[in-house]
This record gives C-alpha cells, sequence and structure tokens, in this order.
C-alpha cells in the first residue's frame, strides 16, 4: 500500500489531536462523519471523547450501522478512551442501553476509576515497546475481562475506593491496552503526547 487513509471518526472529541499525530506519519488523514468518508479509509480512529454522546451523534449522521459493520468486517480501528467504550463487545457502568460498535471481545467499565482519581498519568510498560510509554487517563474506562483472542499490551497497578473495585482485595492490575487482530485499544491518550509509537503500530496494522 503507498500512502494509507486513516479516518478519525469526527463526531465529537479529540479529533484534531489524531489527524495531527497521523499526518506526522506521513498518512492521509481525514475526518469521518459520513459513509463515504467510511468507505475511503484503510483503517479507523475512534477518539477519546464522551462515548453517550457519540454513539448519539453516530446515530444522527446516520454511520452507526456502516462504522458497527465495517469494523466487524475487518476494519483496522484504533480506539482510545471513549474510542476503546465504542469498540468494546460488553460494557459496565454504560448509560442505560447504552450501545457500542463491538469488534473487540473485551468487558469495559467505563469511568472506571473513580472521581478521586479522575485523571491521573502514569508510565506503562508495553509489551510492544523497550521503553514504557507516558499514559494520560482522563475519565478512563479500564478492562474487567478478555476473550481469548484479545492480548493484553498494558495494564496499570491500582487500589483504593472507587467503583469496579468490589471485588478487589489490595491491589491488582487493571487491563489499560490491547490489541485483537487488526483492533488496538487504549483506555489512555496516547494523542495528547508527542510519543508517535502507537500511531506508528497501527498505522503498520493497517499496512501489514
Ligand atoms: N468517560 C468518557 C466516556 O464515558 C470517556 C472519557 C475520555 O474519552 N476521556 O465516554
Amino acid at each position: 500500500m503507498s500512502t494509507p487513509t486513516i479516518g478519525v471518526l469526527a463526531l465529537q472529541g479529540d479529533v484534531r489531536e489524531h489527524l495531527d499525530a497521523l499526518r506526522r506519519l506521513d498518512v492521509d488523514a481525514i475526518g469521518v462523519r459520513r459513509v463515504e468518508e467510511l468507505d475511503r479509509c484503510h483503517g479507523l480512529v475512534i477518539p477519546g471523547g464522551e462515548s453517550t454522546t457519540m454513539v448519539k451523534l453516530a446515530r444522527v449522521f446516520d454511520v452507526f450501522d456502516a462504522v458497527r459493520g465495517r469494523i466487524a468486517a475487518g476494519l483496522p480501528t484504533f480506539g482510545t478512551c471513549a474510542g476503546m467504550i465504542m469498540l468494546a463487545d460488553r460494557l459496565r457502568d454504560g448509560a442505560v442501553g447504552q450501545e457500542t460498535f463491538g469488534g473487540l471481545d473485551v468487558t469495559v467499565r467505563r469511568n472506571a476509576f473513580g472521581r478521586q482519581v479522575d485523571s491521573f498519568e502514569a508510565e506503562l510498560d508495553f509489551t510492544l515497546f523497550d521503553d514504557p510509554v507516558h499514559a494520560v487517563f482522563i475519565r478512563a474506562p479500564w478492562i474487567e475481562q478478555v476473550g481469548p483472542s484479545v492480548d493484553v499490551l498494558a495494564s496499570v497497578p491500582i487500589d483504593g475506593e472507587g467503583p469496579g473495585r468490589q471485588e478487589m482485595q489490595g491491589t491488582a492490575d487493571r487491563i489499560v491496552a490491547v490489541q485483537q487482530g487488526s483492533v488496538l485499544a487504549t483506555s489512555f491518550h496516547p494523542e495528547v503526547d508527542d510519543d508517535l509509537r502507537l500511531h506508528r503500530h497501527f498505522v503498520d496494522i493497517v499496512t501489514s
């Protein structure tokens, strides 16, 4: 493939940051709001933002079913934070009846880290890279369960009080980055940092 076209779902959230990161990797990066734009894409990024709003707007713009269908058909997709929620096959602490595109065989808990630690930063060891990744978490979800074809790429140790900790005893690791075939997802926001390694990894998935 010469220059891949990678779309960023441009309904809501940090679209511009993802477009900038992809353009720095010499990708033809486009905002996607319509099915015709989606159909030009070799890969799709679903940004961070607010998943409940994203669902509503995907319905308003009439792209929800098309996005769901393209992901199910194998379109390489990278979801960050709210984007990871949108990719989850199973969702906990979603809004009543909250839909997702699905495509990732995981159970995601929304707003999992709790009010006290709404936003935080961490240095994460990644299976993919030699050096840790600086990760910015903003009202982030975590992954509570993964299916057999999902690779765990990074976890974060947590403790303390908050939702999703009922079954926890002491400290535990929570999964914050996964890959299942050509679907990649992180709880945090790689697009807000200068580090392009995760975007480059996604471009490699798209072009391989
Ligand atoms: N809490 C948001 C949601 O439920 C996700 C936050 C984010 O993307 N930074 O969609």
